[in-house]
């Protein structure tokens, strides 16, 4: 079933969204062809890769057939993404399809509704594959947090995929489906995207809609895509973008036409190095590939300025009491009453909440909550969660303060590509380390993209550009213009061809 000829497409599992999208209408190739061969592959990988947690083949296959209908009745009249095989991260709800959020707290939650997204990629048409593997309620930086495993990185059998959004990552790097959904609350889907090769944006805060987006952090999460281009990042962000008014904290700003907007030139785009960006601690490939990647947009015609941003060290700090405090607030739904895991035979109401959460969440998740509650507390709320906030503003000036210079500001995604499996998991801080140039963005509720720029060895390195608010149009023609003239993002490794 691997490389399926069709006569129109050479190397189908490898094409883009947009290439499928003209074989399905031209009819080269079903919907449920290309579905049956997604399902195909991942029977084939997936219990190695461990990429997905639940496939939802029957649903995939009725999705399909209803896309072929469509495409039987309307001929050429079909929306853009009609009949196109996705995942989801597994903390979108999905009506019927159990969602985990990588946890056993919610081994057996099936949701009633369909988070927006979901609703609205649904709406145009492309058929769920199923649910990705991610770090327990998105919290880590390797996918080693989850409790169905951690998935493997395709590159290198050792080398973690990144997280929390690992499992989409590994799922598009490997070609078991040609595009995921992810979210990012401090770097999860830009990370995981440095780590496994792909394009992966985090649009502004309130781009897309959180309804139904399992909450960790809800001043920080925000939905996006893990894509092998940002053509096809593009495509799939249109679908999602959007005022929601199931979601206050959503954003009426109208969405811009980012597929047609990829072919702008970047001719006098000036694109800000700050120098915090390229210090020590970054490995020295990193910064040559990332380097060598900013040369190549000046070759482009864009221009390059020093800019400096001398927030950045406090980000990591910052993050890491402002997402611990968010999170112990919203995990303290999950008390065994209402939905989720339920410890067995309780002594008492009391017996039952402290065993149903003890044995419920995994070490990093009440690791967490204690920090939130600790830093929320009242005699410490002025000397940790009020500082961090303040601080919170700083960093944010500090952008605006940098894109009165810029148009966007570009440096390495990860200090250095994806590590060996196990030598930071029980090291805290040095895993929340690795998250050094991407917290800050959610901070200070900006868009981001990350493409791949190099190869250190086996492992891909990742390029960040980071945006003004709203900007996202400009990210995704940068990097689109940047892959129209580089192959970084067409390598993919050949065990899984
Ligand atoms: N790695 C970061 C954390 O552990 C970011 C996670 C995320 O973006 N969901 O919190």
């Amino acid at each position: 079933m691997n490389k399926k000829p069709s006569g129109y497409l050479q190397n189908v599992q490898r094409e883009s969204i947009i290439k499928l999208g003209e074989a399905l209408r031209k009819r080269a190739i079903s919907s449920v062809e290309l579905t049956q061969l997604f399902l195909e592959r991942i029977r084939q990988y997936d219990e190695y890769l461990n990429s997905f947690i639940t496939v939802s083949e029957e649903l995939a296959l009725a999705q399909a057939r209803q896309a072929d209908r469509l495409f039987n009745d309307h001929k050429i009249n079909t929306p853009p993404l009609t009949g196109i095989p996705i995942a989801h991260k597994d903390l979108f709800c999905t009506a019927g399809v159990r969602t985990t959020c990588g946890s056993k707290m919610l081994g057996n939650f099936v949701s009633p509704y369909d988070a927006t997204i979901v609703e609205k990629l649904g709406r145009a048409g492309t058929v769920m594959l199923g649910k990705t593997n991610m770090d327990e309620f998105a919290m880590g930086s390797s996918n080693e947090n989850s409790h169905y495993g951690p998935a493997k990185n395709p590159w290198c059998p050792k080398a973690v995929p990144g997280g929390s959004s690992g499992g989409s990552a590994v799922a598009v790097a490997a070609a078991l489906t040609p595009v995921a959904t992810g979210t990012d609350t401090g770097g999860s889907i830009r990370q995981p995207a440095a780590f496994c090769g792909l394009t992966g944006i985090k649009p502004t805060y309130g781009r897309v809609s959180r309804y139904g987006l399992v909450a960790f952090a809800s001043s920080l999460d925000q939905a996006g895509v893990l894509s092998k281009s940002a053509e096809d990042a593009a495509a799939l962000l249109q679908a999602m973008s959007g005022f929601d008014d199931k979601d206050s904290t959503s954003a009426e700003e109208p969405v811009a036409d980012y597929s047609n907007l990829l072919d702008r030139s970047i001719s006098g785009l000036i694109v800000g190095i700050p120098d915090e960006y390229f210090s020590a601690g970054v490995s020295p490939k990193t910064a040559a590939s990332v380097e060598e990647a900013i040369r190549h947009l000046e070759k482009a015609g864009a221009k390059t300025k020093r800019v400096n941003l001398p927030t950045s060290s406090l980000a990591v700090s910052t993050y890491y009491i402002i997402a611990p405090a968010e999170c112990s607030s919203n995990l303290a739904r999950y008390d065994g009453v209402r939905y989720g895991y339920r410890a067995t035979s309780p002594r008492d109401l009391e017996d039952m909440y402290v065993r149903s959460r003890s044995e419920g969440f995994g070490p990093e998740v009440k690791r967490r909550i204690m920090i939130g509650t600790y830093v929320l507390s009242a005699g410490y709320y002025d000397a940790y969660y009020l500082k961090a906030q303040k601080i919170r503003r700083l960093i944010s000036e500090d952008f605006q303060r940098v894109f009165r210079e810029v148009d966007v500001i570009a440096g390495p995604t990860t200090p250095e590509p994806a590590f060996e499996l196990g030598t930071k998991v029980n090291d805290p801080v040095s895993m929340y380390l690795s998250d050094v140039f991407t917290t800050a963005i959610n901070l200070a509720g900006l868009p981001a993209i990350s493409l791949p720029v190099g190869f250190d060895g086996k492992l891909p390195i990742g390029m960040q550009l980071i945006g003004n608010h709203f900007s996202e149009s400009t990210l995704l023609s940068t990097a689109h213009q940047f892959q129209l003239s580089t192959d970084w993002h067409c390598q993919y490794s050949s065990e899984f061809e």
